[in-house]
């Protein structure tokens, strides 16, 4: 068995000078961050130098694209595990987006087997799970859709013996999963063991083979590589803190916050927020895309995916503003209810793709059921919920269909798009976070059939049930056979009992500012119990991503980029400065309340009501003042 290793050279976004802010554009200049290897390819060199290290005739092949200096990262690679190297590198590359990418490297993909490999079809690719620049994670399935090859996310183990077998998480749980043919494509997600350089390997990895190719060299068609061969464009960089700022009240005494929020939680209208941009009229123009708005509808047990519902509830109305349909896409071997709970959170028609063969995720069975029918009806748009399933089986659609896609968005509304000669009229503008959440991008998807995004959970509200609503449910043919099943998989450890901190009304969160873990059990247990007496509310604690990292609680409580998207009725930070990162989790929160001893923290900015004080003081007040205001 022989290994490619994917990686990527990308801007240190976790150090940014401040030199490197344009305040005014509130964007970053890439230029000035220093460039590393993409932390999170780490996992993938400690995953393919175990494979290896069993297996000593095997050969390992690192490859990257980008500018000539990323040969820095090849060399950094080498001096980690041995092996040879490949730069792709080559100005028709430029400006490409993850289509475009995975083409590209594909082409390359093809070389190496053919020139490196001699032919040989039995090796495996292996990479990160993403780059912490693009944060897409779609590079990866978009290059094992353009090889036909199977694609296995998530990895965080491997067992080799008796035959080799990928423990990776899924969206049900931890499941162990083999491969069924050669290649295969791992992205891996955690896998840490520590890799360091050595002398004697860093002096070795100056002088192994890094092989220079271009565009020509791995025969890419140029109409497929580069700005040209996109799918989707950035149309609009901003900085995060245009997102939503709010004016913060701030108030000296807790018991007059109490006050405050008890008034206040009484009156708020749920619901209200980051539903902003819906009131686009279209007029007598005529739309760039025709079509109805499709969601993928994620299946849990019985039923549907809370973030399916959401993005339902958000077709609804966009779709509504451009008087279009929307329908709902239902993967599955039988139905169920699912269609009545579908038409009743906002379809028009549900598309059930029923086959035995749909009855658990497999990636390549399920796009190919997918894809066929959205070349067959061609909808405008197609969203699905960025969940560990949504973001692996959406590149493989998206690539499949010839259409752009954007990964994790957090805000979707209909706008037009005039620049030179370029009018698009009525089209879906997508935003998300980028460069590790320092800016926010507003991307529109060109040359392409369809519009297509993926979305965090949480971002959008559950739409309330209508059991009046009608709508129709039709069975499109499914052609699948068990040549299309690509992997062989067994849950080895549901996540059923997972906790979710997304349907609490009321999240009292905690962050670095803590102490201790004590001190953090000590004060906001007791603060959320009270505030859900008083407001009549269910509560849960959460915590920022520092505070999981000082083992104040587990990931499962975390609040932000990396962790859970929520938007509770009101949010409690304690503690917790209001990093992007943490922000991007929180912001469609409807009362938000920040107590922090710095008053001139970020978290403010997106507070409704500040404290400016010391947790140790401020928190057993307001405690007290719940109690007596009870
Ligand atoms: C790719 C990437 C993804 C990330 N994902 C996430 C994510 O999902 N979620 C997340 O939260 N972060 C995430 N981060 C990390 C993020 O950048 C911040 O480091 C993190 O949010 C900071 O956590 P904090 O606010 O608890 O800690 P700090 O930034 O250290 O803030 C602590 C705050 O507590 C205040 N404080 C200290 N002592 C007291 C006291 N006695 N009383 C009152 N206030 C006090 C301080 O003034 C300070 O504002 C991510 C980072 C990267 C690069």
């Amino acid at each position: 068995m022989d290994y490619i290793v994917l990686v990527k050279q990308v801007p240190d976004v976790s150090n940014i000078p401040e030199d490197a802010w344009d305040r005014e554009k509130g964007t970053l200049r890439r230029g000035l961050l220093d460039n590393v290897l993409n932390p999170l390819d780490l996992h993938a060199l400690t995953f393919a130098d175990r494979l290896s290290r069993g297996d000593p005739a095997s050969r390992t092949v690192f490859l990257t694209m980008g500018p000539p200096a990323a040969r820095d990262v090849l060399v950094d690679c080498l001096s980690r595990v041995p092996g040879e190297a490949v730069l792709l590198t080559d100005k028709a590359f430029a400006g490409a987006d993850t289509g475009a990418t995975a083409y590209s490297l594909a082409c390359a993909i093809h070389r190496i087997e053919r020139e490196l490999f001699g032919g040989d079809r039995d090796y495996m690719i292996v990479a990160g799970m993403q780059s912490v620049d693009g944060d897409t994670a779609q590079v990866p399935p978009q290059i094992a859709e353009e090889l036909g090859i199977d694609h296995i996310a998530y990895a965080k183990d491997l067992q080799l013996e008796p035959r080799m077998t990928i423990r990776r998480i899924a969206s049900e749980g931890i499941e162990d999963v083999r491969p069924l043919r050669w290649p295969v494509l791992i992205t891996v997600t955690a896998c840490t063991d520590p890799l360091y350089r050595s002398f004697a390997q860093s002096r070795a990895a100056r002088s192994a083979p890094i092989h220079e190719w271009n565009a020509k060299s791995v025969e890419a068609d140029s109409t497929r590589t580069g700005l040209e061969g996109s799918w989707t464009q950035v149309y609009r960089l901003f900085s995060p803190s245009e997102d939503r700022p709010k004016t913060c009240e701030y108030v000296h005494n807790p018991v007059e916050l109490i006050g405050k929020l008890a008034a206040r939680y009484g009156s708020a209208a749920p619901g209200a927020a980051l539903d902003a941009g819906e009131g686009y009229v279209l007029g007598d123009r005529e739309p760039t895309y025709h079509g109805e708005f499709w969601v993928f509808a994620e299946t849990e047990g019985d039923g549907v995916r809370s973030v399916s519902m959401e993005l339902l509830g958000k077709s609804r109305r966009l779709a509504d503003t451009l008087g279009e349909k929307v329908g709902a896409v239902l993967p599955c071997d039988a139905a169920g209810d699912r269609p009545a709970q579908l038409i009743a959170a906002g379809a028009d028609t549900v598309y059930v793709l029923e086959h035995p063969l749909l009855a658990s995720f497999d990636p390549l069975a399920h796009k190919k059921a997918i894809a066929d029918l959205v070349r067959a009806h061609r909808p405008q748009v197609m969203l699905f919920g960025a969940s560990p399933l949504g973001r692996e089986l959406a590149p493989r659609v998206a690539y499949s269909c010839r259409s752009g896609l954007t990964a994790d968005c957090t805000r979707l509304e209909i706008g037009d798009f005039d620049k030179g000669s370029v009018h698009l009229v009525g089209i879906l503008k997508q935003t998300r976070p980028a460069l590790g959440g320092n800016v926010m991008a507003t991307i529109m998807t060109k040359d392409s059939p369809g519009q297509m995004a993926t979305v965090r959970p949480g971002v959008f509200k559950v739409p309330d049930p209508d059991p009046d609503r009608t709508g129709e449910i039709l069975f499109p043919p499914v052609e699948l056979s068990t040549d299309d099943l690509g992997l062989e998989s067994v849950l080895v450890e549901s996540f059923a009992s997972k906790v979710s901190i997304r349907d609490a009304e009321i999240i009292v969160a905690g962050g670095h500012g803590f102490r201790s873990r004590a001190d953090f059990d000590t004060y906001l247990q007791p603060l959320a119990v009270g505030l859900g007496r008083l407001l009549g509310a269910s509560t849960k604690v959460a915590a920022s991503r520092m505070a999981v990292e000082d083992g104040f609680t587990t990931h499962d409580y975390q609040v932000g980029q990396t962790g859970q998207t929520v938007q509770p009725r009101l949010y409690v930070a304690i503690g917790i400065s209001g990093a992007v990162q943490h922000i991007t989790g929180m912001q469609g929160s409807e009362i938000v309340v920040a107590i922090n001893k710095d008053p001139k923290a970020r978290i403010f900015n997106y507070a409704d009501y500040g404290i400016v004080g010391d947790i140790e003081t401020i928190v057993p007040e307001l405690i007290r003042a719940t109690e007596g205001a009870a």
